[in-house]
Protein backbone atom coordinates (compact mmCIF):
# COMPACT_ATOMS: atom_id res chain seq x y z
CA UNK A 1 0.00 0.00 0.00
CA UNK A 2 0.96 3.41 -1.03
CA UNK A 3 -0.46 7.35 -0.17
CA UNK A 4 0.53 10.22 -0.65
CA UNK A 5 -0.24 12.99 1.57
CA UNK A 6 -1.65 15.34 -0.51
CA UNK A 7 -1.86 18.63 1.93
CA UNK A 8 0.53 18.79 5.17
CA UNK A 9 2.01 21.77 6.81
CA UNK A 10 5.59 20.13 8.41
CA UNK A 11 7.13 23.54 8.70
CA UNK A 12 4.73 24.65 10.96
CA UNK A 13 6.03 25.48 14.41
CA UNK A 14 4.51 22.71 16.59
CA UNK A 15 7.46 20.47 14.95
CA UNK A 16 10.18 22.90 15.76
CA UNK A 17 11.60 20.28 18.47
CA UNK A 18 10.97 17.32 17.04
CA UNK A 19 10.84 17.82 13.20
CA UNK A 20 13.58 15.60 11.86
CA UNK A 21 12.54 12.74 14.13
CA UNK A 22 8.97 12.93 13.18
CA UNK A 23 9.63 13.07 9.58
CA UNK A 24 11.80 9.88 9.79
CA UNK A 25 8.85 8.06 12.14
CA UNK A 26 6.78 8.93 9.15
CA UNK A 27 9.04 7.74 6.40
CA UNK A 28 10.22 4.69 8.32
CA UNK A 29 6.42 2.99 8.38
CA UNK A 30 6.96 2.39 4.49
CA UNK A 31 3.22 3.37 3.15
CA UNK A 32 3.64 7.01 2.97
CA UNK A 33 5.52 7.20 -1.07
CA UNK A 34 5.10 11.22 -0.85
CA UNK A 35 4.50 14.05 0.96
CA UNK A 36 3.18 17.49 -0.33
CA UNK A 37 3.90 20.50 2.24
CA UNK A 38 1.58 23.29 1.50
CA UNK A 39 3.38 26.82 1.89
CA UNK A 40 0.78 29.29 3.34
CA UNK A 41 3.67 33.03 3.62
CA UNK A 42 7.02 33.33 1.35
CA UNK A 43 8.61 32.41 4.79
CA UNK A 44 6.44 29.01 4.92
CA UNK A 45 7.24 28.30 1.26
CA UNK A 46 10.27 28.27 1.20
CA UNK A 47 10.45 26.48 4.42
CA UNK A 48 8.90 23.45 2.26
CA UNK A 49 10.94 23.82 -0.25
CA UNK A 50 14.06 23.26 2.21
CA UNK A 51 11.99 20.19 2.99
CA UNK A 52 12.09 18.92 -0.72
CA UNK A 53 15.79 19.46 -1.25
CA UNK A 54 16.07 17.33 2.54
CA UNK A 55 14.00 14.57 1.92
CA UNK A 56 13.09 13.32 -1.65
CA UNK A 57 9.72 11.68 -0.94
CA UNK A 58 8.90 15.59 -0.02
CA UNK A 59 7.19 18.42 -2.39
CA UNK A 60 6.03 21.54 -1.69
CA UNK A 61 3.50 24.33 -3.09
CA UNK A 62 4.02 28.02 -2.73
CA UNK A 63 1.45 30.69 -1.87
CA UNK A 64 -0.03 33.10 0.45
CA UNK A 65 -3.10 31.79 2.89
CA UNK A 66 -6.06 34.18 3.15
CA UNK A 67 -4.93 34.58 6.71
CA UNK A 68 -1.67 35.65 5.93
CA UNK A 69 -2.72 37.88 3.12
CA UNK A 70 -4.23 40.39 5.20
CA UNK A 71 -0.46 40.84 6.62
CA UNK A 72 1.32 41.36 3.57
CA UNK A 73 2.85 45.15 2.97
CA UNK A 74 4.83 44.56 -0.49
CA UNK A 75 2.05 43.16 -2.92
CA UNK A 76 4.76 42.80 -6.30
CA UNK A 77 7.66 41.79 -4.17
CA UNK A 78 5.40 39.21 -2.82
CA UNK A 79 4.26 38.12 -6.21
CA UNK A 80 7.77 37.95 -7.44
CA UNK A 81 9.37 35.76 -4.91
CA UNK A 82 6.51 33.53 -5.35
CA UNK A 83 6.85 32.98 -8.96
CA UNK A 84 10.53 32.45 -8.25
CA UNK A 85 9.40 29.62 -6.08
CA UNK A 86 7.31 28.25 -8.47
CA UNK A 87 9.40 27.91 -11.05
CA UNK A 88 11.38 25.11 -8.93
CA UNK A 89 10.86 21.80 -10.30
CA UNK A 90 9.76 20.45 -6.93
CA UNK A 91 6.88 22.88 -6.40
CA UNK A 92 3.86 20.98 -7.56
CA UNK A 93 1.40 23.41 -7.27
CA UNK A 94 0.44 27.30 -6.01
CA UNK A 95 -0.96 26.94 -2.75
CA UNK A 96 -2.62 27.44 0.02
CA UNK A 97 -4.67 30.10 -1.08
CA UNK A 98 -8.76 30.85 -1.19
CA UNK A 99 -11.11 32.21 1.60
CA UNK A 100 -11.73 31.98 4.53
CA UNK A 101 -15.10 33.11 6.38
CA UNK A 102 -14.78 31.42 9.93
CA UNK A 103 -12.46 34.12 11.13
CA UNK A 104 -12.55 37.89 10.64
CA UNK A 105 -10.21 38.76 8.18
CA UNK A 106 -11.09 41.50 5.53
CA UNK A 107 -13.02 39.64 2.58
CA UNK A 108 -11.47 42.27 0.05
CA UNK A 109 -7.99 41.21 0.58
CA UNK A 110 -8.19 37.76 0.56
CA UNK A 111 -10.06 37.91 -2.92
CA UNK A 112 -8.09 40.33 -3.88
CA UNK A 113 -5.18 37.58 -3.01
CA UNK A 114 -7.20 34.61 -4.14
CA UNK A 115 -7.55 36.47 -7.88
CA UNK A 116 -4.24 37.62 -8.29
CA UNK A 117 -2.96 34.16 -7.62
CA UNK A 118 -5.47 32.41 -9.68
CA UNK A 119 -4.20 34.72 -12.58
CA UNK A 120 -0.47 33.55 -11.68
CA UNK A 121 -1.69 30.09 -11.95
CA UNK A 122 -3.12 30.37 -15.29
CA UNK A 123 -0.25 32.24 -16.80
CA UNK A 124 2.15 29.71 -15.82
CA UNK A 125 0.06 26.70 -16.25
CA UNK A 126 0.29 25.13 -12.87
CA UNK A 127 -2.56 23.74 -10.71
CA UNK A 128 -3.67 25.51 -7.43
CA UNK A 129 -4.24 24.01 -3.78
CA UNK A 130 -7.49 25.63 -2.47
CA UNK A 131 -8.59 26.55 1.22
CA UNK A 132 -12.24 27.32 1.38
CA UNK A 133 -13.76 27.68 5.07
CA UNK A 134 -17.40 28.47 4.90
CA UNK A 135 -16.80 30.69 1.62
CA UNK A 136 -18.17 27.71 -0.39
CA UNK A 137 -20.13 30.55 -3.09
CA UNK A 138 -17.00 32.62 -3.62
CA UNK A 139 -14.74 30.21 -4.08
CA UNK A 140 -16.91 28.29 -6.76
CA UNK A 141 -17.08 31.57 -8.61
CA UNK A 142 -13.69 32.37 -8.47
CA UNK A 143 -13.11 28.57 -10.19
CA UNK A 144 -15.87 29.57 -13.04
CA UNK A 145 -13.66 33.15 -13.35
CA UNK A 146 -10.63 30.70 -14.31
CA UNK A 147 -12.02 28.08 -16.12
CA UNK A 148 -8.40 27.04 -17.58
CA UNK A 149 -7.31 26.63 -14.22
CA UNK A 150 -7.38 23.32 -12.22
CA UNK A 151 -6.27 21.70 -8.50
CA UNK A 152 -7.33 20.77 -5.62
CA UNK A 153 -10.06 21.76 -2.96
CA UNK A 154 -8.23 20.43 0.42
CA UNK A 155 -9.77 18.85 3.27
CA UNK A 156 -13.01 19.72 1.52
CA UNK A 157 -16.29 20.53 3.37
CA UNK A 158 -18.89 21.51 0.89
CA UNK A 159 -21.84 19.31 -0.74
CA UNK A 160 -22.23 16.85 -3.16
CA UNK A 161 -22.90 19.14 -5.25
CA UNK A 162 -20.00 21.58 -5.50
CA UNK A 163 -18.16 18.28 -5.49
CA UNK A 164 -19.52 17.19 -8.79
CA UNK A 165 -19.27 20.60 -10.42
CA UNK A 166 -15.82 20.82 -9.28
CA UNK A 167 -15.44 17.39 -10.92
CA UNK A 168 -17.17 18.70 -14.07
CA UNK A 169 -14.57 21.06 -14.31
CA UNK A 170 -11.31 18.84 -14.01
CA UNK A 171 -11.33 19.53 -10.37
CA UNK A 172 -9.51 17.21 -7.68
CA UNK A 173 -11.15 16.62 -4.37
CA UNK A 174 -9.40 16.06 -0.77
CA UNK A 175 -10.48 15.22 1.70
CA UNK A 176 -9.12 14.82 5.50
CA UNK A 177 -9.23 13.33 8.66
CA UNK A 178 -12.59 15.32 9.60
CA UNK A 179 -14.30 12.33 7.35
CA UNK A 180 -13.89 10.59 10.29
CA UNK A 181 -15.24 12.59 13.00
CA UNK A 182 -19.06 11.93 14.66
CA UNK A 183 -20.65 14.68 12.59
CA UNK A 184 -19.07 13.83 9.18
CA UNK A 185 -22.39 12.54 7.16
CA UNK A 186 -22.69 15.36 5.13
CA UNK A 187 -19.21 15.10 3.62
CA UNK A 188 -19.31 11.25 3.51
CA UNK A 189 -22.16 12.40 1.02
CA UNK A 190 -19.25 14.35 -1.11
CA UNK A 191 -16.88 11.24 -0.71
CA UNK A 192 -19.48 9.54 -2.53
CA UNK A 193 -19.99 12.27 -4.96
CA UNK A 194 -16.33 12.30 -6.15
CA UNK A 195 -15.31 9.77 -8.85
CA UNK A 196 -12.56 7.28 -7.91
CA UNK A 197 -10.09 8.56 -10.52
CA UNK A 198 -10.35 12.35 -8.75
CA UNK A 199 -10.75 12.03 -4.84
CA UNK A 200 -7.67 12.42 -2.72
CA UNK A 201 -6.10 12.67 0.75
CA UNK A 202 -3.98 14.58 3.10
CA UNK A 203 -3.80 15.27 7.01
CA UNK A 204 -3.53 19.20 6.67
CA UNK A 205 -0.85 18.03 9.69
CA UNK A 206 -0.29 19.22 12.75
CA UNK A 207 -4.00 20.08 12.19
CA UNK A 208 -6.99 17.60 11.79
CA UNK A 209 -6.31 14.39 13.35
CA UNK A 210 -8.49 11.44 12.36
CA UNK A 211 -9.67 9.70 15.31
CA UNK A 212 -8.93 7.54 17.06
CA UNK A 213 -5.97 10.10 17.26
CA UNK A 214 -8.27 13.63 17.11
CA UNK A 215 -7.12 16.40 19.13
CA UNK A 216 -3.26 15.15 18.95
CA UNK A 217 -0.53 16.40 16.83
CA UNK A 218 -1.81 15.20 13.14
CA UNK A 219 1.40 13.05 11.15
CA UNK A 220 1.27 11.51 7.71
CA UNK A 221 1.00 8.01 9.03
CA UNK A 222 -2.34 8.53 10.42
CA UNK A 223 -3.88 8.68 7.39
CA UNK A 224 -4.78 5.22 7.26
CA UNK A 225 -7.68 5.71 9.50
CA UNK A 226 -8.91 8.82 6.68
CA UNK A 227 -8.01 6.03 3.83
CA UNK A 228 -9.60 3.20 5.82
CA UNK A 229 -13.07 5.17 6.81
CA UNK A 230 -13.53 6.56 2.97
CA UNK A 231 -12.92 3.07 1.73
CA UNK A 232 -15.26 1.96 3.89
CA UNK A 233 -18.41 4.57 3.09
CA UNK A 234 -17.16 3.47 -0.93
CA UNK A 235 -17.73 -0.10 -0.18
CA UNK A 236 -14.12 -0.69 -1.59
CA UNK A 237 -10.62 -1.86 -0.14
CA UNK A 238 -8.39 0.27 1.73
CA UNK A 239 -5.64 -0.76 -0.55
CA UNK A 240 -7.99 -0.32 -3.88
CA UNK A 241 -8.73 3.08 -2.34
CA UNK A 242 -5.21 4.18 -1.80
CA UNK A 243 -3.92 3.13 -5.02
CA UNK A 244 -6.61 5.12 -6.55
CA UNK A 245 -5.67 8.24 -4.80
CA UNK A 246 -1.80 7.93 -5.27
CA UNK A 247 -2.44 8.07 -9.05
CA UNK A 248 -4.72 10.90 -8.64
CA UNK A 249 -1.85 12.91 -7.03
CA UNK A 250 1.05 11.32 -9.28
CA UNK A 251 -1.30 13.01 -12.25
CA UNK A 252 -2.46 16.04 -10.99
CA UNK A 253 1.01 16.83 -9.69
CA UNK A 254 3.07 15.84 -11.62
CA UNK A 255 4.43 13.40 -9.19
CA UNK A 256 6.74 10.40 -10.93
ZN1 LIG B 1 -3.46 23.62 5.22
Amino acid sequence: MEIIDTHAHYDDSRFDDNRDEVIADVLNIGYIRNIINAGCSIEGSKAGQALSRKYPQFYFTAGIHPHDSVEIKDRDRTLFELEGLLRDPKCVALGEIGLDYYYDYDRDVQKNWLEWQMQMAQRMGKPVAIHDREAHGDCMDMVRKYPDVIGEFHSFSGSAEMAKELVKRGWYISFSGVITFKNASKILEAVKAVPLDRIMIETDAPYLAPVPMRGKTNVSSYMKYTAEAAANVLGISTEEFCAATTENAKRLFGIK
